[in-house]
This record gives C-alpha cells, structure tokens and sequence, in this order.
C-alpha cells in the first residue's frame, strides 16, 4: 500500500532548447516526477525560472523549489533564462498516483454542527496556521536529505480518501506514523519553528519553515518541547507523539506544504513499511 514512484535523484541534461542555446545541462532537479512530490532544483546563479508561466523565487545560489498538488494534471512547462540571456524549457511529464480509497456505506447520516464559540476558535486556528506557513525565509534545509521525524509503522498515507455514502469526504493530507504516546519526534530537517499552539482539530500543533515556502507540520503532539522562534537542526526533538486535539489513538500526523500547497511527505524519506 505504501508507493515510492521512481528514483529521488533525477538529472537531467539537454532535452529541449530554444533560441540559441544548445546546451541545457545546467538544469539539475531533484525530486520524483509525480503528483504530490516536492521537486528541488538549481539553476545557475542569476538565473529566472517558470513554473507553467509564474516564476519561483530562487536563492542566491539559483536554487528552488516547486511542488504538484495531489491530482495535478500530468504535463508541466519548466522554462528559464540564463544570466547571458539564453532560454531554455522543458516538459515535465508525472507519473499519475493510484490513492487509497475507502467506501463506507449506511453510514448513520447526523450533522454535528460545532457550537458558535468552537466555529470561532477554528477559524482562528486556520487564520494562524495560514500565517505560520506564509513566510519566504529563504534557509537552506529545504535542500538537505529529510529524515523520518518519529519511529513507528505508517498507519495513514497521503493522498487517501473516504467516500461515505457516496460522498468523498476531504482526503488525508499527511503521513501517519502510529506509536505509542510519549516517543520523540525530531526535526526531519533544520528550521525554525513558526507555530507552536493548541489548536481544536490537531491539538498541539507545530510548524516548521525549511525555507524557501517548505513547512513542515506536526499534529497531535502530547507535548511540544520547542518554542515559537526557535531553530532547530535536523534531529533536534521538538515533542512526543500524542493524541491530543481530534484524534482516534496516539500517532503523529506529518505533513509538508509548499506554502498552501499540500505534499506527500513520504517522498521526501527514504522508503518504510
Ligand atoms: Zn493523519
């Protein structure tokens, strides 16, 4: 049940050439071509580049980042323009990921509308959230290898949804890892903390900024060992797993955005059961 599609390290060299150019060879991504995947890449220093038409921010180094939503569409533009004036772009082809779906019938249809005071809280919780993954730090650890952040069997994976009587409810966004309350989550790669709080839904809640507009977040927590501002390197405990907010069991829920953009944190780490 759980997929890897393809390699984590793709170079790519002359494919496609505009204008004057005859070699594209600076181009390196890395990242699997696929719906849900982060994709990290660099061009030379001074370059600009196109996702589709809207360009990313690049770092000082030409480094970048893009990401393809969960059911994006299969075929993408990369284009760009060396600092000598040379343009180049390239077609990205995904693979199309095959998402675990749950049909669940007769299900006894009551609608638990949360009281007005509650609706405010997670409003407010959305607003915050939004805001703890709205910075453009431009910090390097978004380039880095990423690491498990807790040990444990996957017990939920991206992308899966349930459709109850015939309804598709909203799919699950992060990876779960199912463990015991009380066992350490670490930092999967340095940043610095952009949330820590309570929140009504995913209970003690941490946000970190890998840079770039890549954020990591952690649900659930038991408790958080970190504060708002601090920076953490890779492997550096922030908290321990838990089941607070609305949870079945204790597991840690992790997710990656690329700002608003929901991500499969699985490809990111090396492959686990
Ligand atoms: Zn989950």
């Amino acid at each position: 049940m759980y997929q890897l599609a393809g390699v984590l390290l793709v170079m790519v060299s002359l494919v496609f050439s505009l204008g004057t150019r005859a070699d594209t060879s600076e181009l390196v991504l890395n990242g699997t071509l696929t719906q849900g995947s982060l994709i990290r890449a660099q061009l030379p220093p001074g370059s600009k580049v196109q996702l589709n038409g809207e360009t990313l921010q690049q770092n000082a180094q030409g480094k970048f980042v893009f990401g393809f939503d969960r059911s994006a569409s299969l075929e993408h533009t990369l284009s760009w323009q060396l600092p000598d004036g040379g343009e180049s772009r390239r077609t990205l082809t995904l693979t199309e990921r095959d998402y675990v779906t749950q049909r669940i019938d007769g299900l006894d249809q009551k609608m638990v509308t949360p009281p007005e005071a509650v609706l405010k809280r997670i409003r407010k919780d959305s607003v915050n959230v939004a805001k703890a993954r709205a910075s453009t730090s431009d910090l390097d650890a978004v380039f880095t290898g990423f690491i498990w952040p807790a040990a444990g069997p996957i017990t939920g994976v991206y992308g899966s949804q349930r459709i109850l009587n015939g309804k598709p409810s909203r799919p699950h966004y992060g990876v779960d890892v199912g463990a015991p309350t009380g066992t350490d989550v670490v930092a999967p790669a340095s940043g610095v903390v952009t949330l820590a709080d309570d929140l009504y839904y995913s209970g003690n809640t941490i946000v970190l900024d890998h840079g770039m507009g890549v954020f990591s977040t952690f649900l659930h927590l038991d408790s958080m060992t970190v504060a708002l501002g601090d920076t953490l390197t890779q492997g550096e405990k922030l908290g321990e797993i838990g089941a607070t907010g609305r949870a079945t069991g204790a597991h840690l829920d992790w997710r990656i955005n690329l700002h608003k953009q929901r991500l499969d944190p699985a490809l990111l780490v090396p492959p686990r059961q």
